[in-house]
């Protein structure tokens, strides 16, 4: 049975109930709805817990995508969880915001730096884009000042749906996005940043730009004869040799 996605519609909720719908083994765990994200587009699943009805606090350690669009929590085996029961989600809300922050920061990293890339990762402390920049050199404190504006300009970010067919009938959508989108699946969840950034994403995102906060970059390493690495970490955290 598939889960709704409510992290989608609502990235803030930290807590909701929900009914489990499926128990697996290892611990999985299915529910109806899931403020949960799992695992995908280069950000990490979500952690917290499940109570009880009688207050009992089940860690979840992870959460990934099952198949037929149902999302898997992964708990303790020992969970003691049956169909039927009622729950309620409780994220850990510091790590989840901190990946909504730092998402939100690589999507304003590839508006800085407008060339292919070709590989990512989001964490709670860190993350990193890799670009396909052939002979063209990166300046870490350009690099950096062009973040900070853009962060700064507290541009809104929104997400919207639309059909294939939709984006069949303006191909000039398709030229302002930053990636190709996935065609086949009917309905394709686009974000949008202000006037910077449109491209599909499925991730959680803060509502404005101003909330990613101070960062630096903290380095540009190469990857290979095309590739540079390009790593961000918040202001606070220590430096790093690069
Ligand atoms: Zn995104």
């Amino acid at each position: 049975m598939s889960t709704t996605l409510a992290f989608r519609d609502s990235p803030y909720a930290h807590e909701q109930t929900a009914t489990v719908t499926a128990v697996g083994s290892d611990g999985v765990v299915v529910t109806d709805s899931t403020i949960f994200y799992p695992h995908g587009g280069g950000q990490p699943g979500d952690s917290g817990v499940f109570v009880t009805a009688d207050g009992r606090e089940i860690p979840v350690e992870d959460t990934r995508k099952g198949e037929a669009g149902a999302v898997h929590h992964h708990l303790a085996a020992d969970h003691g969880l049956a169909v039927g029961d009622v729950v309620t989600q409780r994220l850990d809300w510091s790590r989840r915001y901190a990946h909504m922050r730092m998402h939100t920061a690589l999507h304003l990293l590839a508006v800085a730096i407008p060339h292919g890339v070709t590989g990512g990762s989001i964490g709670a402390e860190r993350g990193r884009l890799d670009f396909d920049l052939g002979e063209v050199t990166l300046d870490k404190a350009e690099v950096a000042a062009q973040l900070t504006a853009l962060v700064d300009a507290d541009h809104p970010v929104f997400s919207e749906w639309i059909s294939d067919a939709e984006l069949d009938a303006s191909p000039a959508l398709v030229r302002t996005m930053s990636v190709a989108p996935p065609r086949g699946a009917g309905e394709i969840r686009m974000v949008r940043i202000g006037d910077v950034d449109y491209q599909p994403c499925g991730g959680t995102h803060v509502a404005s730009t101003v909330e990613v906060g101070a960062l630096r970059v903290a380095s540009i390493k190469n990857r290979g004869a095309r590739n540079r690495r390009v790593t961000l970490v918040w202001d606070e955290t220590p430096e790093e040799q690069s």
